[in-house]
């Protein structure tokens, strides 16, 4: 029995690219044995958003992933589609029934070069998706107001800290919270991905100033360190390192990168903006949710690169970069391959990406990566023509 890869389509351009890249560089190789998902915003509002709900339940079913770009629905949106409802972000319903974090990676091309000279491995993020200030309580206070953290305890009592007097003038006031099961999850994911990977995994946090909050951070990954990853890290010969959030992002500057850099959901949403601009472009990162029991879903880090998708309607010509989606299918199938115990599956996996990078790095790229790059002699190609590259040069490997 094989077990199916779980396929979710998605919009605009990128299911342009999604249906290309099946049909030049996967199926005329492999036999290509998918359950479908059809994520298209169309096909959600259809089902009122019940084919993510499917879809994520597949995943934990099966095991791995493979995921397009959706929209998530706004007020035009609602209008542009008529839609029933302004549904939430298929990528927030599925995280959420997979309970996992986001892994994002760079890919790196000769000619494609970081703006940090000495970056010479991809630096993953991962980002935990859950608390801190992005469920926060906020207030503004007035002269003369007093702010203080009331906890009524499970047996009734309560205890009262104050935060702040205000009695000298106005000011703002702000509360965060997180959970030890969210923690103890992002921890455990981060360590299996560091297993997966053969990659060291960097943890920073402000423990020194924030003896509670965040030293309990510090402390989670480290008693999970310590009692189930220890050894494992030993035998892989991989590293885990915690260190001052101030002392890791010095220290990630200057060194030749490779490491898995584990962030709180601030430090990742911000760190991952950096990460992506200066090893290049949204369109060469590839991004993967892992659940804490060892569920893989892949996808691209960028959107339906919507402004393209227009051009593209209007009968206009696109050059609109597939890389990152290319290295989410090599990803998933690579992924398959290893559970399945299907060596060629893997061979396959790792041919089409050499292919895709060998064909850059001959020059032959979309208009994105052409205005970046250092090499001098060039080809810009459409998003058809450069898929059809790399078919040819995948052709030569295989
Ligand atoms: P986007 O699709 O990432 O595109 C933003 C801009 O980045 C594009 O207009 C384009 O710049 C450039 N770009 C991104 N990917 C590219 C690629 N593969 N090749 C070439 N250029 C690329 O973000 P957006 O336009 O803000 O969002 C569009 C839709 O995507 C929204 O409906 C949003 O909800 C959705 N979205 C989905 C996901 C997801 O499913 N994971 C993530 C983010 C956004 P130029 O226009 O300058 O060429
Ligand atoms: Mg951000």
């Amino acid at each position: 029995m094989i077990t199916p890869l779980v396929e979710m389509d998605g919009d605009e351009m990128t299911r342009v690219l999604w249906q290309m890249i099946k049909d030049e560089l996967l199926e005329p190789f492999i036999d290509l044995k998918t359950e479908y998902y059809d994520l298209g915003l169309k096909h959600r509002n259809e089902t009122d958003d019940q084919v993510t709900i499917d879809s994520a339940h597949a995943t934990l079913k099966h095991g791995v992933a493979v995921k397009c770009a959706t929209i998530t629905p706004n007020a035009a949106r609602v209008e542009e589609y008529g839609l029933k409802k302004m549904y939430k972000s298929p990528n927030g319903t599925i995280r959420g029934i997979l309970n996992g974090t986001v892994f994002r990676t760079p890919i790196i091309v000769k000619g494609i070069t970081p703006c940090v000279k000495n970056w010479k491995e991809p630096i993953t993020i991962a980002r935990h998706a859950y608390g801190d200030v992005y469920q926060n309580v906020e207030a503004k206070l007035s002269a003369g107001d007093k702010a203080e953290l009331l906890i009524t305890k499970a047996d009734g009592t309560t205890e009262k800290k104050l935060i702040h007097d205000f009695g000298k003038g106005a000011g703002i006031v702000q509360s965060q919270h997180n959970v030890n099961d969210s923690i103890t999850s992002f921890a455990r994911s981060c360590f299996n991905y560091a297993l997966d990977q053969k990659k060291d995994l960097w943890f920073g946090a402000k423990d020194t100033i924030s003896k509670q909050y965040d030293h309990t951070f510090k402390d989670i990954f480290n008693e999970i360190f310590e009692k189930e990853y220890k050894e494992k890290f030993e035998l892989a010969q991989i590293e885990y390192f915690y260190s001052l959030i101030d002392d890791i992002v010095a220290r990630i500057m200057k060194s030749k990168g490779g490491m898995i850099w584990a962030c709180k959901n601030y430090d990742g949403d911000v760190m991952s903006d950096m990460i992506s601009s200066a090893f290049g472009s949204l369109a060469m990162m590839t991004s993967v949710l892992v659940s804490p029991s060892g569920v893989y879903e892949y996808e691209a880090a960028h959107g339906t690169v919507q402004r393209h998708y227009y051009n593209h309607l209007k009968g206009e010509e696109t050059s609109t970069n597939s890389v990152a989606t290319i290295f989410a299918w090599t990803g998933a199938l690579r992924k398959r391959g290893q559970l399945d115990d299907i060596p060629q599956l893997v061979k396959f996996a790792d041919k089409l990406e050499l292919a895709t990078k060998q064909t850059i790095e001959e020059g032959k790229m979309t208009k994105d990566l052409a205005l970046i790059t250092s090499m001098t002699e060039t080809v810009t190609l459409n998003s058809h023509d450069f898929i059809v590259a790399v078919r040819k040069k995948l052709e030569t490997l295989i």
